[in-house]
């Protein structure tokens, strides 16, 4: 068969640059030795994961550390999938954890040099190999209908038979010249797929980057390079692009592990160097007793804009998924406390194996550690983003004033010293707790655990001597002597010693005015939160809180 008229028959477009020419167009990168090219591939289906995020620090870390690239490729193959902004989503998101890349799809960037980054807009180089594969005898036309291949699919399940399209499956494999032509004739719309020179009978050894040494039996299936459309497979795009855009480490999902032999085979026929594989682990959660893998459909927080919306801070969601990308970074990060990640060492070699989890109560945690790090502007910074974005109006109205909540911040959190309090995991909760500052979000449900006369008591008394201008130990020594009116305690060592002599101590009083002033019995330091609110509204509150 005349093959090079065969390839001009399928593939027709003239003016394709002949193959090698790629090689000039595209030449190694000039990195040092050792440095990384890695890659985030996503489709833009709009919905940006946790998975992505994951790999996206792993492939961040992985060329940053050893002096390399990152870029973006966008592999929109797939044109029902396609988000309108979703490309700009990625890098967004991506950015709000202070992930960057160095070059790529929507990205200025003076290393642009192998785009473009949109495999759409590759279509010319996919071709132009396609048709050398076939002027080659590695690749052929496949004319089967959907229907056919259903049919074929479901003689092999039924026979217990490795499903594809394979062997004395490979209909159109073996079709002669004339049934070509006659077919391209009647224009029966038609695939490319591989002739595969592989056998289920041999076996190789490949050395992934996270799982070690795989041995993976050769692929033997005619996969589709090129759909009817002319657009390629994930398959092939993935050989092109990847040799082309010289990354040295493809870090990828498990779940890709299955289509290796189809890679290994492709970067055969293509003439390529394979780069470095290396799979991660599926993120996994606790469900119950069971570990199972973090699910689209009952898993909120398998989305990124889950931990935007909710405010986790964006640092502590990296740091701990640092903690499940390399088990030794908990470690490193007690030892360097205030160190920045980045001067981690990164090994991708020392990820996971299996199953990564993913424990959103871990994450709570290094949340409150890292935003009790914060100063008290700091602070306001960031709970400020998350107003302007996801808070309610009345938060926006809060938040333009900053002096406030900036002294509120500092009583929240503790102003400095060791002793900083963490009660803040995420600004949304962050933003709740400081409600009861405001009149127009104070709704406080008073509950007492005293009886109306002892209450309003105590609440008449202090509101009479109240002044804004006590320090701590004034405004005590004032519950204090409020304390007998109503049969408490003044001194908490004499209500130790006979608490069947008193109704209650200072701190019962303390806390009735707690819970005037706050709506609750706990609460940070109640004579700093009075003078924040000031004379009147403290005086205010008082009285409304009577019974
Ligand atoms: N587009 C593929 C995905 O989103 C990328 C896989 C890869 O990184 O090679 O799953």
């Amino acid at each position: 068969m005349d093959l090079k008229k065969l390839a001009a028959a399928l593939i027709p477009d003239k003016g394709l640059l002949p193959p090698e020419k790629y090689e000039e167009i595209f030449p190694p990168r000039e990195v040092s030795k050792g440095a990384e090219v890695t890659r985030l591939a996503p489709s833009p289906t709009g919905f940006i994961h946790l998975g992505n995020l994951y790999s996206a620090l792993a492939d961040e870390r992985a060329a940053h550390t050893t002096g390399g690239i990152f870029y973006l490729r966008i592999e929109d193959t797939d044109e029902k999938r396609k988000v309108d902004g979703a490309v700009e989503s990625v890098i967004r998101s991506l950015k709000y954890f202070g992930i960057k890349f160095d070059e790529g799809a929507e990205i200025d960037s003076p290393l642009n040099n192998y785009g473009p980054y949109y495999q759409r807009r590759r279509a010319e180089i996919y071709r132009s190999f396609a048709k050398k594969l076939i002027e080659e005898g590695l690749a052929y036309p496949c004319f089967c209908t959907a229907e056919e291949l259903d049919e074929v699919r479901k003689t092999q399940t039924e026979g217990k038979e490795t499903t594809g399209y394979y062997g004395k499956y490979a209909k159109c494999r073996n079709l002669s010249e004339d049934e070509i032509y006659k077919n391209l004739k009647s224009g029966k719309p038609f695939v490319i797929r591989l002739k595969s020179q592989g056998s289920i009978e041999n076996k190789t050894t490949f050395r992934d980057a996270i799982k070690g040494d795989i041995t993976v039996t050769e692929n033997d299936q005619d996969v589709v390079i090129l759909k009817s459309d002319g657009i390629p497979t994930y398959h092939f795009a993935h050989a092109i692009d990847d040799h082309f855009m010289r990354t040295t480490l493809v870090i990828r999902g498990e779940e890709w592990l299955s289509s290796l032999p189809v890679h290994l085979e492709l970067h055969k026929v293509l003439g390529f160097k394979p780069p470095r594989y290396a799979h991660t682990s599926s993120l996994m959660k606790m469900d119950g007793e069971t570990k199972r893998k973090l699910s689209k459909r009952k898993d909120p927080e398998l989305s990124l804009d889950y931990y935007r919306k909710a405010g986790y801070y964006p640092l502590a969601v990296v740091k701990y998924l640092m903690t499940v990308l390399n088990s030794n970074f908990e470690e490193w990060s007690l030892k360097n406390p205030d160190g920045d990640y980045r001067d981690f060492k990164f090994k991708i070699d020392k990820m996971g194996k299996s199953g990564a989890l993913f424990d959103l109560e871990k994450l709570s945690d290094v949340s409150r550690t890292e935003i009790s790090k914060l100063s008290a502007e700091e602070c306001f910074d960031f709970l400020n983003e998350w107003v302007a974005e996801f808070g309610a109006e009345a938060d926006v109205k809060h938040f333009e004033n900053k002096d406030y909540i900036v002294k509120i911040l500092n009583l929240i959190m503790g102003t400095g010293g060791k002793k900083r309090r963490k009660d803040i995991e995420r600004a949304e909760q962050g933003v709740r707790l400081m409600d009861y500052f405001f009149d127009d979000t104070f709704k406080p449900e008073y509950s007492y655990r005293f009886d109306k006369e002892t209450v309003n008591t105590v609440l008449n008394e202090f509101a009479a001597i109240y002044d804004p201008a006590d320090d701590n130990s004034a405004w005590f020594a004032k519950v204090k002597a409020i304390a007998p009116k109503v049969g408490f305690a003044a001194e908490m060592s004499e209500y130790k010693q006979h608490p069947e002599n008193f109704k209650g101590s200072v701190s019962d009083a303390a806390e009735i005015l707690r819970i005037a002033v706050t709506g609750s019995p706990n609460s940070p330091d109640l004579c700093t939160i009075m003078s924040i609110l000031g004379k009147e509204r403290t005086a205010s509150r008082l009285t409304s809180a009577k019974i």
